[in-house]
């Protein structure tokens, strides 16, 4: 009998875990995936910019593996809501969480519940159409936004930010936030990091594009760029030295006609957010590098800011039923493997870092191991899960299912718009067609 397995999340992990079970096991696998949105591919969808549409491609790989004869999709099934994971441990030889890691890592600062502030899990959610985030409505009105962070995510935020509508014309960004950020009077935002230019997490490419928006300019202070890269690997040195060169480009630009301006902070640590029950403005702390690390000099300074997004990375949580790490955020396992029959790929093995495929070996892993663990298929699979299922009232979304939604999408974009996303889930459902039977437990 084929080895059963079920894969928790459709993201980049839970895929190429699919893709790598299909070729490892050749033939003598079922591989149900089971996704609580009715749409695929994780953060490939609701987390990469709109604007980056080249890197969702990617999806376009996934998508054949999901019509490989050994895949089905089951969308709209959430784990912990309309089954559990022991239910699917009782149905499949092996289950293999990769539900990524959803959350905010807070900053730990005074002022962290006051509104306007919002996390960058929700606010790249809301620019995503995210159905989790769709309502968050952010708040806009005012003309200096501080993100706190210095990797791509945070450089994404600050692009979406500013760029024009005619810049954001060919990207997936909803309706509503793209008429938000373009009635919004956001003039400045301010890119916080605790470290310098050198320990700076931007890849070259998406720090270059903040040098050629219609309307906007980036302002860095010379004096916070050292000459050289210092002691690394010539290949990290490389890097480094791009980002360096960049930079130094930058602190020589006239901001000129433009409106908008990204000040490039570094050495600087926020210590509390200041205002009453909302946001007015941050306090932050000048620091310095010893042996690496940020260590506050002592000297602070405010700024003016109505919103603040810490993008200081994600964050897992436990999934009910299998153990979790709360200190590292992770599910613990000894390389993917967690207990006998259940396995973790992606950030919720790892934490949340690396690009999409980074998560690859991690898929790669996991299947040999069920191959070596498990040897030959005990467990109903995907017979039982369609039984428990049904048994339930839940609606499953289908891959095909799934294509009509983007269809829909398609053809709802106005060109050259790629697709315009739906943004409620009772919304993509109708789309399927079978009506609004809907789980029994909501
Ligand atoms: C804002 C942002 C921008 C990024 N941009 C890029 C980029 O431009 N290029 C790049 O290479 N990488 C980028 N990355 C990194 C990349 O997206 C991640 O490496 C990758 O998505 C992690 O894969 P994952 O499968 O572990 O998690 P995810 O992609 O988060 O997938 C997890 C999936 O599990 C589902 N799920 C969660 N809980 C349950 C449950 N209980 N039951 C069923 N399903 C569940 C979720 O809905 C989701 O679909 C970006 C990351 C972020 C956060």
């Amino acid at each position: 009998m084929p080895i059963s397995v079920a894969i928790v999340g459709s993201g980049p992990a839970g895929f190429y875990t699919a893709e790598a079970l299909v070729k490892t096991l050749d033939g003598g696998v079922a591989v149900d995936i089971v996704e609580r949105l009715p749409t695929p591919f994780g953060l490939i969808r609701a987390g990469v910019a709109p604007d980056h549409q080249t890197t969702k491609k990617v999806a376009r790989s996934f998508e054949k593996t999901a019509h490989r004869p050994e895949i089905r999709y089951f969308g709209n099934v959430e784990v912990g809501r309309d089954l559990t994971l022991a239910e699917l441990q009782e149905t499949h030889d092996a289950v293999v969480l990769a539900v990524g890691a959803p959350f905010d890592r807070a900053l730990g600062i005074p002022g962290e519940d006051k509104v306007g502030v919002i996390g960058s899990a929700a606010f790249v959610g809301w620019y995503n159409a995210h159905p989790d985030f769709a309502d968050l409505d952010p708040r806009l009105n005012t003309e200096a936004v501080a993100v706190i962070g210095n990797g791509n995510v945070a450089i994404d935020i600050a692009r979406v930010l500013v760029k024009t509508a005619a810049e954001m014309a060919d990207s997936d960004i909803p309706e509503y936030a793209q008429r938000a950020i373009e009635r919004a009077p956001v003039k400045d935002v301010y890119l916080f990091g605790r470290r310098g230019p050198i320990e700076a997490k931007f890849t070259n490419v998406e720090l270059r594009e903040m040098g050629v928006l219609d309307d906007c300019a980036p302002v860095v202070d010379a004096a916070q760029l050292p000459d050289a890269a210092g002691e690394m690997s010539d290949r990290d040195r490389r890097l480094k030295e791009k980002n360096l060169a960049t930079l130094q480009e930058f602190a020589t630009q006239d901001v000129g006609e433009r409106r908008k301006r990204v000040h490039f902070r570094f050495f600087t640590s926020p210590v509390e957010i200041l205002g009453g029950e909302t946001v007015e403005g941050l306090r932050l702390e000048k620091t310095r590098l010893e042996g690496g690390r940020a260590v506050g000099t002592g000297e602070t300074f405010e700024i003016a800011c109505g919103l603040v997004i810490p993008a200081v990375g994600y964050r897992s949580v436990a999934v009910a039923g299998a153990p979790f790490d709360e200190a590292n955020a992770v599910v613990p396992s000894d390389d993917g493997r967690v207990a006998p029959g259940l396995y973790a790929v992606g950030w919720i093995k790892r934490g949340p870092s690396g690009v999409i495929a980074t998560n690859r070996p991690d898929g790669v892993a996991v299947a040999e191991y069920i191959r070596d663990d498990i040897g030959n298929g005990t467990k109903p699979g995907r017979a039982a899960l369609e039984r428990l299922l049904e048994e339930r009232g839940a609606q499953v979304v289908g891959f095909a299912d799934w294509k009509k939604i983007e269809e829909a999408e398609e053809a709802g974009a106005g060109a050259p718009a790629p697709r315009r996303k739906f943004f409620r889930i009772a919304d993509m459902l109708k789309v399927v067609g079978t009506g609004a039977t809907r789980r029994s437990a909501d």
